[in-house]
This record gives structure tokens, C-alpha cells and sequence, in this order.
């Protein structure tokens, strides 16, 4: 039986990781589906605090993944399909075969990207239609392309991407950006960008080449209108990765694990860190934040065990 098992490779799973490794109690983490998380699929991060130049996220996640080794983490891959309880421990099963049990878990599944849910986006996923701006904008060269979304990563990736398209047209659903003004001032500043306000997908268009426009609503008027791009990147925040759980453990309306401020779940020795359990910050350092917390109430809560 494993001590602590902290699913997810993330930011918020590797500092768990480090803590825990750290107290001697040599965790096992599993990597899920999208290994090494969301800092994978981002650029530089400006804003995580030691980097005056700013770090490329893959690379802070390598280095994180190393730290935790050094001091005896376990990496497996692997997805969690059930979560169970037996007495005072946890099974988990993985990829519907293997069965690993552990006193305590730590949640860090992060959340996933959202998708606009119409079926001519399933149709163009990986033909014109993207949710990874890093990974894909390379193929965008001299192209014209559109970001749907106004959060502060539609305006990263819009940026991001004028290094390879010719223009970059963010669309999006309200007259206003959710953006920080941070990012919309870089983001308006950048003579390759453009903006269509009120307006939603209805349909992406193509060939079996790939994309070649979209149908735009108006969200005021409801007009249709026609829009000429080459590809179609989304940026529309993310879904959080509760499914296994959902009936063993408390989740809010949109789906993310509800913990306390010791990052407790209601089942004695669960925890959750990152992004699937915050609602309000999800950003790289609170993650990280979430992680350090959680490992060390699993220490807490163990040593408590033993002195009973
Ligand atoms: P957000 O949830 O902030 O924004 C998602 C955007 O997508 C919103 O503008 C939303 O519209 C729009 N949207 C959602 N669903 C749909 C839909 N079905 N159709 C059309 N539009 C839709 O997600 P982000 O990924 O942008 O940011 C997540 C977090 O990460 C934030 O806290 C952000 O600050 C942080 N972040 C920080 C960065 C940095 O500081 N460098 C970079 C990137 C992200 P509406 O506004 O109308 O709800």
C-alpha cells in the first residue's frame, strides 16, 4: 500500500510531489492524459516568482518533475478510471485494470480545455481547429487565423501566434474583454491583431484539406455572417477533471472538488490542489501554492494516524 498517491503531473501535482518526497514518504504519482499539464502547452510565463526574464512553462515543469525525483518521488502513467474506498484507505484503478491502493490522495488533475460543442468543430479537431496555440501555431505561417474566447490566454495565444500568422482575429461573445488590462494593452498594441465583438461560432467551414472559414452569429442582432480564415483556435478556459470523483466527493455547479482551506475534501485523507479545485485564481504559483499545502496536511494527517 502506498502512502500518498497524487494523480496529475501538473504544476500543483509536482510540488505535492516535492513536498512529500521531501517528508520521506516517497509518493507515486500518475501521470494522466495530458502529461505534465497546462504549463506544457503554454509559452513563457512572465509571472512566476524567481524568473526576472520569465521561464518557458515546459521547462519549469521538467525542472519541477526533476526536484521531485531527486528526493524520491515515483512517476507512473497512466489514466484513473474509478476511485473507491475500502475501510480506512483508497483504491484507485487504473487504465479499468490495474488497482493501486493508498492511505492518502491527492487530487491534481487539473481541468481540461472547454470546446464549443458544435458538431463541425469535431469534424476540423486537428484539420484547422486547436485548443494548443504551442503546439499548432507553427503550421499557421503567412496564414489568417481566428481566436475564439477574451480571456487573458485568447490574448497570450493571439499574441503568440502573430510570430507565425498574418492576422490574428480574436472573436468573441460579449462587447467586453475578461482579459487583464495587462494583456489587452499588449494585445491592441500588436499591429497584427484584430477584434470582432458580439459574435459566436455557429459553424466551422472546410475542405477535407482543412478549414477554410466560419459562420459567425451576432449575439445583439443574431445576424449570420461569413469569415474567411485558415484555422480556428480556442481559448474558452477549461473544464476541470472530476469525473471519477463525483461520487464520492462534494463538486460545485461547473464541476470542480470542493475543499476547505486546508485543501481537505470531505473524505478524511483526501486533498485537492490546482486548478480542480480552484475556481478564482488558476494561475502556475497558486497551483504550485495548493500543492505545498496538500502535502503537507497528508503529512499532518498521517502522523495523526500513527499516534492514535
Ligand atoms: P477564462 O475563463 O478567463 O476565459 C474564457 C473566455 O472564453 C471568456 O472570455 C469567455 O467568455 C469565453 N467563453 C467561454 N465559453 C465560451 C463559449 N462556449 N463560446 C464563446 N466564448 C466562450 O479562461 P482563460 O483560459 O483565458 O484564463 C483562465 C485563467 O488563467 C485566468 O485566471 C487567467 O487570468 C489565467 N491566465 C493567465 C495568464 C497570464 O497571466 N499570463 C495567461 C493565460 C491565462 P465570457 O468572458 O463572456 O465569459
Amino acid at each position: 500500500m502506498e502512502k500518498v498517491i497524487i494523480l496529475g503531473n501538473g504544476i500543483a501535482g509536482l510540488t505535492a510531489a516535492i513536498y512529500t518526497a521531501r517528508a520521506s514518504l516517497s509518493p507515486l504519482v500518475l501521470s494522466g492524459p495530458e502529461d505534465g499539464g497546462q504549463l506544457t502547452l503554454t509559452n513563457e510565463v512572465e509571472n512566476f516568482p524567481g524568473f526576472p526574464e520569465g521561464v518557458m512553462g515546459p521547462q519549469l515543469i521538467v525542472n519541477a518533475k526533476q526536484q521531485a525525483e531527486k528526493f524520491g518521488a515515483k512517476f507512473k502513467t497512466g489514466i484513473a478510471t474509478k476511485f473507491e474506498k475500502k475501510e480506512d484507505h483508497y483504491i484507485l484503478t487504473v487504465d479499468d485494470k490495474e488497482q493501486l491502493e493508498t492511505e492518502t490522495l491527492i487530487i491534481a488533475t487539473g481541468a481540461s480545455a472547454r470546446w464549443m460543442d458544435i458538431p463541425s468543430e469535431e469534424k476540423f479537431k486537428g484539420k484547422g481547429v486547436s485548443t494548443c496555440a504551442t503546439c499548432d501555431g507553427f503550421f499557421y505561417k503567412g496564414k489568417e487565423i481566428i481566436i475564439v474566447g477574451g480571456g487573458d490566454s485568447a490574448m497570450e495565444e493571439a499574441n503568440f501566434l502573430t510570430k507565425f500568422a498574418s492576422k490574428v482575429t480574436v472573436v468573441h461573445r460579449r462587447d467586453a474583454l475578461r482579459a487583464s488590462k495587462i494583456m489587452q494593452d499588449k494585445f491592441f498594441k500588436n499591429p497584427k491583431t484584430d477584434i470582432l465583438w458580439n459574435k459566436v461560432v455557429e459553424e466551422v467551414i472546410g475542405t477535407e484539406k482543412g478549414v477554410t472559414g466560419v459562420k459567425l452569429k451576432d449575439t445583439v442582432t443574431g445576424e449570420i455572417s461569413d469569415f474567411v480564415c485558415d484555422g480556428v483556435f480556442l481559448a474558452l478556459g477549461h473544464v476541470p477533471n472530476t469525473s471519477i470523483f463525483k461520487e464520492l466527493l462534494k463538486v460545485n455547479d461547473q464541476g470542480y472538488l470542493i475543499t476547505d482551506r486546508f485543501m481537505k475534501t470531505d473524505l478524511e485523507g483526501v486533498f485537492a490542489a490546482g486548478d480542480v479545485q480552484d475556481t478564482r485564481y488558476r494561475q502556475a504559483i497558486t497551483a504550485a501554492g495548493s500543492g505545498c499545502q496538500a502535502a503537507m496536511e497528508v503529512e499532518k494527517y498521517l502522523e495523526s494516524k500513527e499516534t492514535v
